[in-house]
């Protein structure tokens, strides 16, 4: 695994990402207790927060740029109008890195919303999902993580968790709401999928 990620961090960043279809994306992750030496782990961490700014994406776990550990990074600066801020609970989330992470609904509320992968290119759907999440884990120095996320830093996290179980969010979105990028922008740049669902025929929680 260390002689792999050497090789790919001699390559040129941002790093490729991968796109859906590759096996990769679904094959699940090894949960990360120390395969890469700290400099290293640190070096990886680096190339995934500049692969993820450039593309430009919010979250980046590690299988999308080809690489099976239980990592992910995430990093929202949230320009968006205050509309959509407070229809989507869309706050600032300051870069974070998530070790082995893992997530649980907090209580039962659910919110559909459009989101998107960069590994998954010019579409986006709605996808219903747990509104609060607990998520535990650890950061990159192995300290302790146990927090609970709400808005759309929570969608943000569940979003990469997934990724490192192999789990796209097309497996949870609604078929119908398969929106390409410039449909969204010409018909449903509305802060919430609403008329979306009416026109397109899905349902919202
Ligand atoms: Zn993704």
């Amino acid at each position: 695994m260390a002689e792999r990620i050497e090789q790919l961090l001699a390559a040129e960043q941002p790093l490729p990402i991968v796109a859906a279809g590759d096996p990769v994306l679904r094959r699940g992750t090894e949960p990360y207790d120390g395969q890469l030496e700290p400099a290293l782990l640190a070096r990886f961490v680096e190339a995934l927060r500049v692969t993820m700014r450039a593309a430009p994406g919010v979250g980046l776990a590690a299988p999308q740029v080809g690489v099976g550990l239980r990592i992910a990074v995430i990093e929202d600066p949230a320009p968006v109008p205050e509309e959509v801020r407070l229809a989507r609970g869309r706050v600032p989330q300051p870069f974070r890195v998530l070790v082995n992470p893992v997530y649980e609904p907090v209580g039962t509320g659910r919110v559909g919303f459009f989101e998107g992968c960069l590994s998954v290119p010019g579409y986006q759907a709605v996808v219903a999902r747990p509104t609060e999440v607990r998520l535990t884990g650890q950061d990159e120095h192995g300290r302790a993580l146990d927090e609970v996320f709400a808005g759309w830093p929570a969608r943000i996290v569940q979003h990469e968790t997934d990724h490192l179980d192999g789990t796209l969010y097309l497996d949870r979105a609604e078929p119908r709401s398969l929106s390409a990028h410039q449909a969204v922008a010409e018909h449903w740049s509305q802060p919430t999928p609403e008329r979306a669902a009416r026109a397109l025929g899905f349902d919202l929680p």
